[in-house]
């Protein structure tokens, strides 16, 4: 997978991005002040249309462009929608 798929991934001030509150290692104990849950990062490739998409909350539902996958969940749950062969998954879990 070449690097700049991952171009929508740049951490531009946005204050539902679970980023700008904790790092990586923080706590449990630090996430839930935030209401933020075990995901880090919650995303997905579409193999079709090569679009990045993240779930930046709970109820952050989003679709590709190309409608074949949509992420949803957040910190909380990695909630997926359609096949699972046309997309990579890119989760990753607080270390604690
Ligand atoms: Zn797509």
């Amino acid at each position: 997978m070449k690097k700049e798929t991952y171009k929508n991934e740049c951490y531009i001030a946005n204050e539902r991005d679970v980023l700008n509150y904790v790092t990586k290692s923080s706590t449990k104990k630090q996430r839930r002040k935030f209401n933020i849950g075990d995901i880090f990062i919650n995303g997905a490739v579409c193999k079709k249309c090569g679009d990045y998409i993240r779930s930046y909350h709970r109820y952050d539902f989003k679709w590709c462009k190309c409608g074949t996958i949509a992420v949803d969940g957040g910190s909380w749950y990695c909630k997926r929608n359609g096949e699972e062969e046309d997309r990579i998954d890119v989760i990753e879990k607080f270390i604690k």
